[in-house]
């Protein structure tokens, strides 16, 4: 294949590359990746749709949280013994970045892409969860961290309620402790990724997908961009990098180092429940998130440093992770198959600085860049896509959108 004649060339098919794909209607794409869908980290994550993460993942605190989990045995946080050196440069990044001057520079674009994104997942008139999402504090002082948080999303001007603690039980019988602070994030609320994923992949009926193909070379011309898949050559107008944690092989291509990492994370998915629990919730203490899909209940956890490669799933991880949820919840005892909870790893394309990457890269108008949203992925994808088509349609474009630019 040469010359496939696309408008514009997307790289990577997850979430990101498929919102993109629709964002852009009316335009001819190809959308290039180098396996199935199910290789990349948009299929069985948690589906957590949150505007309530507009603060980057790097922010004041954070570098306390991450010593103590390291620390601690099983925390969330942790290195793997696969982590590339490179991954001691984006951690010292990283620190450097957990500052307020970070937060304050990013958070405004990022809440624009959250709202925009929730709004676009509800208008694809999907089944989403039937209530909100609810932050859940069970430890010390749970009730003034509790008070605190809501505090916090006020600031940012987020709908947020504290409830009632009377009528946490009543809402959640399955919910055990009894100490419980519960954060209702209005704003937010669960999907299934993966029909998520499904819709927007058919929403252009101009877009192409091409699988089982892996890009290895770019050109980029002040007017053109060729793109080299093995001894096949493509050429458009425009091309899009959204290849996950990936991304830097693509952009180090073109002279640019982007500080991504991979930070993989745990499913699994407790199948056939007689009572399900009502809301997704993220449970602050524990460390782990849950969304109940149908009469299954997807259980997420863990943000470990790694390979973007590196897919493997250890059992213990499981075991502690189910262990953890169910000191929570009244969950089934463990099964003896784990097969049976469908346990699947992703790779969290997470950045530097804690908010993703968007715009074109310098001196490159025709190299767009849509990566590095970590923890958020599948909550921007739709606020991102947009804000890529207004990029390549020369639409206008916000102080606060300009901010994530990949070149910051
Ligand atoms: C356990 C877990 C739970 C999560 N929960 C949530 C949640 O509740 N809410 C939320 O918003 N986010 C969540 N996330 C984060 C979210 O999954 C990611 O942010 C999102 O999937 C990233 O999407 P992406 O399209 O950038 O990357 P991916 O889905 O990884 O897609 C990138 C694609 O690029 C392809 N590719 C790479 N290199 C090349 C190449 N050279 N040529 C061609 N193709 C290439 C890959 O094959 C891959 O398919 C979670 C993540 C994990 C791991």
């Amino acid at each position: 294949m040469s010359n496939f004649d696309a408008d514009v060339i997307v790289v990577g098919g997850g979430i990101i590359g498929v919102a993109v794909a629709a964002a852009l209607r009316g335009q001819s794409v190809l959308v290039v990746d180098s396996g199935s869908p199910e290789f990349g980290t948009s299929s069985a994550n948690a589906g957590h749709i949150v505007v309530s993460h507009a603060t980057p993942f790097a922010a004041p605190g954070m570098v306390g949280q991450g010593i103590r989990s390291l620390l601690a045995r099983d925390g969330a946080f942790a290195l793997s013994p696969r982590l590339p050196l490179s991954g001691l440069t984006w951690l010292a990044r990283f620190t450097s970045h957990c500052t307020s001057s970070n937060a304050e520079t990013l958070t405004p674009g990022m809440l624009s892409l959250l709202r925009n994104s929730a709004s676009g997942v509800r208008s694809l008139g999907i089944p989403t969860s039937s209530h909100p999402i609810w932050e859940v504090f069970t430890g010390h002082g749970s009730q003034d961290r509790a008070t605190h948080e809501a505090d916090h999303m006020r600031d940012l001007g987020i709908d947020t309620a504290l409830i009632d603690p009377e009528l946490v039980s009543e809402a959640e019988p399955l919910l055990l402790p009894r100490n419980l602070s519960v954060v209702e994030l209005r704003e937010d609320f669960g999907v299934d990724p993966q029909l998520l994923w499904e819709t927007l992949k058919v929403t252009n009926d101009q877009a192409t997908f091409l699988t089982n193909h892996t890009v290895s070379g770019i050109d980029a011309s002040p007017d053109s961009v060729r793109v080299h898949l093995g001894s096949t050559t493509l050429s458009a107008p425009t091309i899009v990098i959204a290849a996950g944690a990936w991304t830097p092989n693509l952009t180090r291509l073109l002279g640019v180092s982007l500080p991504i990492i991979a930070a993989k994370g745990y499913s699994i998915t407790v199948p056939d429940l007689e009572t399900n629990v009502q809301h997704p919730m993220i449970f602050a203490d524990e460390k782990f998130v849950v969304n109940p899909l149908g009469n299954s209940l997807r259980i997420s956890s863990r943000f470990e440093l790694t390979r973007a490669n590196d897919r493997s799933i250890d059992p213990q991880q499981i075991r502690h992770m189910y262990a953890q949820a169910k000191t929570v919840v009244d969950l089934p005892n463990l099964p003896q198959s784990l097969e049976s909870l469908a346990p699947w790893t992703g790779v969290r394309p997470a950045s530097a600085d804690g908010a993703p990457f968007i715009g074109p890269l310098r001196g490159m108008p025709h190299v767009v860049v849509a990566s590095g949203h970590g923890m958020i992925g599948t909550s921007s994808a739709m606020g991102t896509a947009d804000l890529v088509a207004r990029y390549i349609r020369g639409g206008s474009i916000t102080t606060a959108e300009l901010a994530l630019t990949p070149n910051r």
